[in-house]
């Protein structure tokens, strides 16, 4: 047998979480129609870097075949969604990183990012079989990844130069924001990339997950001439990019669910301690459960005492210090619990992810990419 611990996912959730984002920016387009009637809805690059946050690249791809396009950073996970079937526009969101890669870019049609001089450099070597669509990168604010303000009309205009030789097809703008998902929102980075950008030919790239669902409307806004493109992803796999705001209260469904089972039971007497470094000491007597799962399944070893974990359909609380590969439960108040009894971690009827990431002082991005690659997957749906 093996350990009773899973991992399922379910391309129904993938589906229904990407509608909830097309229905949200069609009522957003339709809202912004009074101020501008010329306007349509964004279009969707679907995020799928990282295994498509865990969940599967191919999966991913199946699900999300009402986006417009694809969005991801490594090479050959776009070469899998190409394999998967998908013959639409693939944006590279680092664009690529040594001169061999801009044939990848020809041979699988991928459009890239362009964020540095060096990337325009080697574009300029390049001999390519099709015009390579492109994004121009602008540095708003965040200072990760993009052409400073005062730098960026010059590196569009080599851009267009390269378009004129034809390397370059169509040349658009993007930007990523800081802090779309907290109080300060995307008004200061916006006007950056506004002003940075007025009057430049091409379509617009700007929103993540928390924009697209906050701050819709400049994604619609700014150049209503322009195809405007959302780049979402957390909110596709059913969490939150938002600490204020739940992933069910924005109507999205978890698409990955951790489950395992009790292996062990323990009962302890007022003063016993739980687990290395006896981080739990029990108040009273009490009934331990132990669960076949452990921060080498993926399952975070910063998770506090108190962390929610589902129990044979109740909710419970994780007492003691998470080991490789057990963490235990407070089972004190559900004496019909025994070895056997099956657990939710998080997903779907457990805890959601971000309640556990909240207790362990992280996001849900963080453990859906750290999933385990010993635990076994099992699709539903
Ligand atoms: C990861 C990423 C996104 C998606 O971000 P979410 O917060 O998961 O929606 C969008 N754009 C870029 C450039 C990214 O790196």
């Amino acid at each position: 047998m093996p350990r009773p611990i899973s991992l399922t996912l379910s391309a129904r959730a993938l589906t229904h979480n990407l509608a909830v984002v097309r229905r949200h920016l069609a009522a957003a387009a339709q809202d912004h129609a009074r101020v501008d009637a010329s306007v349509c809805a964004p279009s969707i690059w679907a995020v799928i870097k990282a295994d498509a946050y865990g969940h599967g690249i191919e999966r991913a791809v199946r699900a999300f075949s009402e986006a417009q396009g694809l969005a991801m950073l490594d090479f050959a996970e776009a070469v899998r969604a190409r394999e998967a079937g998908w013959g639409g526009p693939i944006l590279m969101l680092e664009g690529f990183f040594e001169p061999a890669d801009i044939e990848l870019l020809d041979r699988y049609h991928l459009t890239t990012a362009i964020h540095c001089q060096a990337q325009l450099d080697m574009l300029a070597g390049a001999h390519v079989s099709r015009r390579i669509d492109a994004f121009v990168k602008l540095n708003s604010g965040m200072n990760r990844l993009g052409f400073l303000p005062h730098a960026y009309r010059a590196a569009y205009a080599e851009a267009q130069a390269l378009q004129q030789r034809n390397i370059l097809g169509q040349v658009g703008k993007m930007t990523h924001f800081a802090t779309a998902d907290g109080p300060e929102g995307v008004v200061t980075q916006m006007a950056v990339f506004n002003a940075t950008v007025q009057g430049l030919p091409g379509p617009v790239s700007v929103c993540n997950s928390a924009a697209t669902l906050r701050f819709a409307e400049v994604a619609l806004s700014g150049q209503p001439d322009q195809a405007s493109w959302v780049r979402p992803g957390i909110c596709l796999y059913g969490a939150t990019p938002f600490d204020d705001v739940s992933a069910a209260e924005l109507g999205l469904l978890p698409a990955m669910t951790l489950r395992s089972r009790v292996i062990g039971v323990q009962q302890l007497k007022i003063g016993d301690r739980v687990g290395y470094g006896g981080r739990f000491s029990a108040q009273s007597a009490m009934r331990v459960g132990v669960v076949a799962c452990g921060y080498a399944d993926g399952y975070p070893r910063h998770a506090e005492d108190g962390t929610p974990v589902r129990v044979a359909g109740r909710l419970t609380r994780l007492v003691g210090r998470v080991s490789m590969d057990m963490l235990m439960v407070d089972l004190t108040n559900m004496p019909e619990v025994e070895v056997g009894a099956p657990v939710v971690l998080f997903g779907q009827d457990g805890p959601a992810v971000d309640d556990v990431a909240r207790y362990s002082d992280t996001i849900g991005y963080e453990l859906l990419c750290a999933m385990a690659p010993r635990v076994p997957r099992r699709a539903i749906d």
